[in-house]
């Protein structure tokens, strides 16, 4: 196949052979990645040379926090009186502001806290290891943080601390590029760049017009800073702005309260059914138990995971594009969540998937790929060590190292939690009553809830005609064939998840998974297992038709997708809310989404960028 090389002028050349689509791509040599933090430290307070500032007060850095912030917004009253508050922060860097609430967070055992952060420069866990070091006062805090970073890849992460208390949501990429795309209402905000005079784009007047705009009338904010610019543009963004002693040697910082009458928001539901029995459902249980919701699950089947979510194993990988556009972004987003609750679970079997370069518009995309910036441990060509000597593809193959090959039935209980699951409930009706919604079962037992949400996989369309709401779901097929590894060249050389078209899992239980049929008609398993094969590079054909199809096992299970392949979560009508349409990538997609349909249904920060979040709601379809 085409190769690319860098010669050390940085200059990328492409061999004859190129694929013409990919020669033609504008996005060859588009940079993905993150800039890196140039950080040294001073007196054990890290200092960025960029920007010829340190990250906080020299003398104490957390008592800064402390005064600057947390006082400075009056948090301490605020955490007593409110079961929930969100904070936003404009710099993220080590972390510390955020361990200060934590370690507040502590005295507040009822709280649940949004922490919204906004980061260009993401700091290594090595380098916020040392950084944390002097503030033994939240060594604790500091270490759970550390232990949860998400990988340093731009975009949105969603990560969990506090026993599931505190939600951290982490915007990595330039804070200019991120704030208008995004929609929130926070409490409160951390003001907290660099010197404005040295980091002037931390402090644009159209950043700080978002912060306005991103503030409920009423919430306030705080900053180290008191220069004049910055408070004229928080004045022009409605704030009513005040200058206080600040910290220390500091003489004056800020504090800002915004304009407008508070605006009362709705009730949120508080008691929510869940209709389903597959990964959908148990990632909104778990994020609606974790915002406070009470869950109910009602399941048709005997238990979780009876349909395609009940399979032996899956793969957990993203679904890049080489525009990196709004779905490929929410995919990278929501491998980082699945993946690292994965290995939380202990469902994780193998890390790193390996894409080979088939079928032939994967070859073409991927060759794109190679010849663009990602960050390494999201996408980076696949070197020879990766590489099965089986494989014959002139080495050419891409690794996801975020990807993972998991066991479902680890993953599923550790989302299901305590839920109260209800079995054998086969939903008959939904009906709009005078205490909430009544569901009612085929074999007439009922239940009260405030709000639903449809998540039942490929049965997701029966669902939605009881509710009159209807998507263009697709059903599909999916056979997996169970291949027995014994004696079989690859057994040495392959333990991570390979997909090519098809996908193949190492082994467990002495069985490999070969997967997977998409047919519209139940076919006959032998066909399944002789498509499966088909899928598989040609090398590795030859060896797996031996032992032949006979030998295989197999799993076939429905599952549904939409005409545009992209999920669905969202509002369907009053109370009635869904979570589907997942097609194959339910393990990767339905963790993150899970958690953003939770926030949306009881008014938190769910604060997905605006062109992913348009990108898979219901009402794409339902405009049409
Ligand atoms: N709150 C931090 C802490 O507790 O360590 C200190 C933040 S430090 C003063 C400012 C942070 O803003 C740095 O981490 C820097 O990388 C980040 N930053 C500066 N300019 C930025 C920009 N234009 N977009 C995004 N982040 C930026």
């Amino acid at each position: 196949y085409p190769r690319v090389t860098f010669a050390p002028s940085g200059l990328v050349s492409i061999h004859p052979g190129t694929p013409p689509m990919a020669a033609q791509s504008p996005h060859f040599g588009a940079d993905y990645d993150l800039p890196r933090a140039d950080l040294a430290f001073r007196d054990g307070v890290p200092f960025a040379a960029a920007f010829d500032d340190g990250y906080y007060n020299a003398d104490d850095g957390l008592a800064e926090s402390r005064h600057v912030f947390l006082d400075g917004n009056g948090l301490s009253a605020r955490m007593r009186e409110l079961r929930h508050l969100t904070i936003a922060e404009t710099g993220f860097g080590t972390g510390l502001n955020l361990l200060a609430v934590m370690a507040e967070m502590n005295r507040h055992p009822e709280l649940r806290l949004d922490y919204i952060s906004f980061e260009g420069f993401p700091l290594t866990a090595e380098q916020m290891e040392q950084a944390h070091a002097p503030f033994t006062a939240v060594a604790a805090e500091a270490a759970a943080l550390r232990a949860a970073l998400p990988p340093r890849w731009p975009g949105y992460h969603l990560v969990q601390l506090c026993g599931g208390r505190l939600t951290l949501h982490l915007h990595y990429g330039e804070i200019g590029d991120m704030l208008p795309s995004l929609d929130l209402r926070a409490d409160c905000w951390f003001l907290d760049g660099f010197a404005p005079a040295r980091n002037p784009s931390m402090w644009t007047a159209e950043n700080l017009s978002h912060v306005g705009r991103l503030t409920r009338p009423g919430g306030s904010l705080a900053s180290f800073t008191a220069a004049g610019d910055v408070r004229r543009s928080l004045e022009v963004a409605g704030f009513a702005v005040e200058r206080v002693p600040g910290y220390g040697r500091k003489r004056q910082m800020i504090r800002g309260r915004r304009s407008g009458d508070r605006d009362d928001q709705p009730m949120p539901p508080s008691r929510i059914a869940v209709i389903g029995g597959g990964i959908a459902c148990a990632a909104a249980a778990a994020g609606l138990r974790r915002r406070g919701a009470e869950v109910l699950l009602l399941e048709a089947g005997t238990g979780i995971g009876e349909g395609a979510s009940g399979n032996r194993m899956a793969l957990q990988s993203p679904r890049l594009t080489v525009d990196h556009n709004a779905m490929s972004r929410l995919s990278a987003a929501c491998l980082s969540f699945a993946a690292r609750l994965s290995d939380l679970s202990g469902a994780t079997m193998a890390k790193g998937v390996l894409a080979l370069d088939a079928p032939e518009r994967m070859a073409a995309r991927h060759h794109v790929f190679r010849g663009q910036a990602w960050p390494v441990d999201l996408l980076r060509a696949a070197g020879p060590e990766d590489l099965p000597a089986s494989v014959d593809e002139s080495g050419s193959a891409i690794v996801y190292p975020f990807g993972r090959v998991i066991r479902p039935d680890m993953l599923l209980p550790c989302l299901m939690g305590d839920t109260q699951l209800v079995s054998g409930f086969e939903v008959a009706s939904i009906d709009a009553g005078e205490d909430g919604l009544l569901i009612a079962a085929k074999d007439g037992r009922q239940r009260q809830a405030d709000a639903v949400v449809l998540a039942s996989g490929a049965d997701l369309g029966q669902m939605m005609a009881l509710s009159g709401d209807l998507l263009p779901l697709e059903q599909s097929y999916g056979q997996v064939s169970h291949v027995p590894v014994a004696a079989t060249p690859l057994n040495h050389e392959l333990s991570n998840g390979v997909s090519f078209g098809g996908y193949l899992t190492p082994a467990l239980d002495g069985l490999r998974d070969l997967g997977a049929t998409f047919t519209k008609q139940q076919q006959d398993v032998r066909t399944g297992h002789e498509h499966n094969l088909g899928l598989l590079p040609e090398t590795w054909q030859s060896w797996m038709a031996s032992p032949s199809p006979e030998a295989f096992g197999s799993r076939v299970r429905r599952r549904a997708s939409l005409p545009d392949r992209r999920p669905v979560a969202g509002k369907l009508a009053e109370g009635i809310w869904v979570l589907g349409g997942l097609g194959a990538r339910g393990f990767t997609l339905a963790p993150l989404l899970g958690e953003t349909l939770a926030a949306e249904m009881l008014g938190h920060a769910a604060p997905m960028d605006r062109a992913q979040r348009a990108g898979i709601l219901p009402d794409r379809y339902k405009d049409r």
